[in-house]
């Protein structure tokens, strides 16, 4: 499947677009629309539910995204939160040196810039975080950073939040916010931006439980990701070699998506060690050791980290979503092809979107729709012939549209479209709402 198709449709749909888009675009960032804040709403919520509202053992966080510059020195981003930079002498190109082989020459996109003839520099260490100064004045003492990761204030904020949370090991703390990187090459689409949001989750434990929580939360996001409509065959677990880990990860795993591009990382997964508390205490001096009351010890804990993108998922979910297929026309005989984005029913931007055949015909079912708005993202759509609706709402992937015809002005009933299937069936108004709810299910 073609990347293009994707990023096409969500301009035409009003899912994503190029931020400064009237100023030729701004490299690495991108500006969500109507139906994409929607579904990247839908997607957070969902993550917030499953990791913090339905578990007794994980509470929430909302930091601020400049802390103390000290954070990243403790944390090491200062000294090491670099990629390789190499440049090419003869087209100006600018490459990541680890990703240089699977990367294309600006000049001949058939060839790598390995390949292409061009001459590399050296590679030199390029530190990824957004610098800026806080205040009026613009001196070294001055320069905070925009972070690169949600977590890291989730480590300086643990003593406060076990603390006033009252939660005893093994317990998590999960924050969902933006994060910036200075990426040398922003690239496919949302995969690898400047500015994006995280959902992170940090599990304390005691580092002899640490294998145990970390198979744990790897399956346990699986299942969030096939719950939330994505194919499990397009997912799969990659441990990172002993020669990959950073120096303080006891171990970690990523889980990838088969994307357009090839397979990805997805979401990592890593256990931390308690690497982070230490430098945290070390370096500010305020002790982040946690005391047991029942074994009354008090030790530093391990963290296993569940850390994935809010935009990396929702370009999972668009291009598992997105399907070409061929549909009978109202001709006998004829087909046509469709895109249809197959979103799951809890995820989709929009869940029901009622459309009357005629302007003339519309006033009791924008009543209805009214109605199911209070509980429901929904659409009422009058404009258009219903064929055109119907493709619109295939594109944007509602699930359910409800039909209002000269017949229904009869009989009290209306025509609800399976998205998927494209099967009609004729259900009585007042029934609405229980064969709906039906259909969604729990959500
Ligand atoms: P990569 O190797 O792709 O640069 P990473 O291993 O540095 O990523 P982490 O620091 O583990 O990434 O970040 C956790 C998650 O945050 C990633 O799995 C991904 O979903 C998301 N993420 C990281 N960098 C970006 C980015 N530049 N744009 C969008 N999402 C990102």
């Amino acid at each position: 499947m073609d990347m293009d198709k994707i990023v096409s449709l969500c301009k035409r749909r009003g899912l994503i677009f190029q931020s400064s888009e009237i100023y030729g675009g701004i490299n690495g960032f991108w500006d969500f629309g109507p139906l994409g804040v929607e579904l990247k709403k839908k997607l957070k919520e969902s993550w917030w539910r499953h990791i913090v509202q339905m578990r007794h053992d994980v509470v929430g966080l909302d930091t601020s995204i400049i802390a103390h510059p000290q954070t990243w020195v403790a944390s090491g981003h200062l000294a090491n939160f670099t990629d390789p930079m190499v440049d090419c002498k003869k087209c100006k190109g600018r490459f990541r040196e680890d990703q240089i082989d699977t990367d294309r020459c600006p000049e001949k996109p058939s060839k790598s810039p390995r390949e292409c003839g061009g001459e590399l520099t050296a590679p030199r260490q390029f530190n990824l975080m957004f610098k800026t100064y806080v205040g009026a004045v613009q001196d070294d003492s001055a320069v905070a950073y925009l972070r690169p990761e949600t977590c890291q204030s989730i480590f300086t904020q643990f003593k406060n939040v076990s603390i006033t949370s009252r939660k005893k090991i093994p317990f998590g703390i999960a924050q969902i916010g933006k994060s910036f990187r200075n990426e040398i090459t922003p690239r496919n689409f949302i995969f690898r931006s400047r500015e994006f949001e995280q959902m992170e989750l940090e599990f304390f434990v005691k580092a002899s439980d640490s294998p145990t929580w970390h198979a744990y939360w790897i399956q346990n996001q699986l299942d969030w990701f096939c719950g939330i409509g994505v194919g499990k065959e397009k997912l799969r677990i990659r441990p990172h070699r002993a020669d990959e880990l950073a120096h303080y990860a006891k171990a970690c795993s990523d889980i990838e998506y088969e994307f357009p591009f090839g397979w990805s990382e997805l979401e990592g997964i890593a256990d931390r060690s308690d690497f982070d508390l230490t430098q945290h205490t070390k370096v500010s001096g305020k002790d982040l050791s946690y005391f047991d009351d029942e074994t009354k010890q008090k030790f530093t804990p391990a963290v296993v980290e569940v850390s994935v993108g809010v935009d990396r998922t929702l370009l999972t979910l668009l291009c598992d979503a997105y399907h070409e297929e061929l549909a009978p026309t109202a001709e006998a005989g004829e087909s046509e092809s469709r895109v249809v984005m197959r979103f799951h029913p809890s995820i989709a931007p929009i869940t029901v979107a009622f459309l009357p055949l005629a302007k003339k015909i519309g006033a009791p079912l924008a009543l209805v729709e009214q109605e199911f708005r209070k509980s429901l993202n929904t659409d009422f759509d009058e404009v258009g012939s219903i064929g055109k609706r119907y493709r619109r709402h295939d594109e944007i992937g509602t699930p359910f549209c409800v039909t209002y015809d000269f017949q229904s002005e009869q009989d009290q009933k209306v025509t609800v479209r399976h998205r998927d299937s494209m099967q009609q069936e004729r259900v009585a108004l007042d029934q609405l709402k229980p064969y709906l709810q039906k259909q969604l299910g729990n959500l």
